[in-house]
């Protein structure tokens, strides 16, 4: 069994995925930049480390959960990056969600330096990530991919293998623009049969019974108060913010272009997430954009 795991960047979802490693036993050193976050894992028995390079140098499987692609580019490549702190023997997974093109050229600067890399972008939420049920969306090659199993199903319960390098990144994308085109198709929806004078959670069960159900309205109910532990139910603070949805949503409408695939939803839902981001959704829950609408009526 890998024995030592390096977990960079702690975030809404990483803190929570690192726990999970710990709790299964591995040894974990943690680097971050925000030192609150490296102290909640150091509280439960993580071990800091004075930067990322530094954590690598000790693991044998490096795991990075970080906000965008520059961000993972720069970590990862160059001459005091983590490829090179890394020894033939380490596996690099990293969890961010980034463009493809970003992920084939960090697993290509991997695989010329001899070290074994997949992408590994997670679905899910904070929840899941609290809970250990993740679902991992891999690119890669299959050695790295099968070498990666005992790390992942300690954080996640469904693991696929999408193709290549840069493949889970595609996937995960896909998956995105879709999870937007319904937040708002049910914020839309709850939004109009409220303002008809309809109790929320009466219409989130009639939905959920009916041809309209959908994952929003079964784990992230968007309206305050109908669900507990949902982002909503607490002024949507944590979760999956606006921001990290909109660069998804860009990254979907790049890959759009560069397939020649139609995706007019998709480019809509960028459009609404992006104004919602300009007009005070900055640093809320994805799930926030019913009160974008609210406050359009
Ligand atoms: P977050 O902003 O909460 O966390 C990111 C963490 O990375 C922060 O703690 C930040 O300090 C740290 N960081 C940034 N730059 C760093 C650096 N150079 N070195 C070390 N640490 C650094 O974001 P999150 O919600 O945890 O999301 C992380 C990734 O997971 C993103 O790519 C996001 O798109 C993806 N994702 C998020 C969710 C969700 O529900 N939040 C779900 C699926 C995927």
């Amino acid at each position: 069994m890998t024995s030592h795991i390096a977990f960079i960047g702690l975030g809404n979802m990483g803190g929570p995925m690192a726990q999970n490693l710990l709790k299964h036993d591995y040894k974990v050193t943690v680097f971050d930049l925000n030192e609150e976050a490296v102290k909640l894992l150091t509280d439960q028995g993580a071990q800091a480390a004075t930067s990322a390079v530094t954590a690598a140098q000790q693991a044998d499987v490096v795991v990075t959960m970080l906000p965008n692609g520059d961000i993972v580019k720069s970590l990862y490549i160059g001459d005091k990056g983590l490829i090179q702190a890394a020894n033939n023997k380490t596996l690099l997974i990293d969890c961010s969600t980034i463009a493809a093109e970003d992920a084939r050229a960090v697993n290509a600067a991997a695989k010329a330096a001899g070290i074994g890399m997949i992408d590994a972008p997670v679905s899910g939420g904070t929840a899941a990530a609290e809970a250990g049920t993740l679902t991992f969306i891999c690119g890669g090659d299959t050695a790295d991919y099968e070498a990666a199993q005992p790390v992942l199903s300690a954080m996640g319960k469904n693991i696929f293998h999408a193709g290549e390098a840069g493949a889970g990144q595609v996937a995960k994308i896909c998956n995105n623009m879709l999870l937007a085109i319904h937040m708002i198709g049910t914020s839309e929806a709850l939004n109009m049969g409220v303002a008809q004078g309809l109790d929320p959670a009466v219409m989130s069960d009639i939905m959920k019974a009916s041809s309209g159900n959908n994952w929003s309205l079964q784990v992230y109910n968007p309206y305050p108060g109908v669900m507990p532990n949902v982002p909503a139910s607490r002024g949507y603070q944590g979760g999956f913010m606006v921001e990290l949805m909109n660069k998804d949503l860009g990254l979907a409408q790049k890959l759009a272009a560069q397939s020649k695939a139609a995706t007019p939803l998709g480019a809509l839902s960028a459009q609404l997430y992006q104004i919602h981001q300009n007009q005070g959704g900055n640093g809320l829950d994805f799930s926030s954009i019913l009160q974008f609408l609210q406050s359009k009526q």
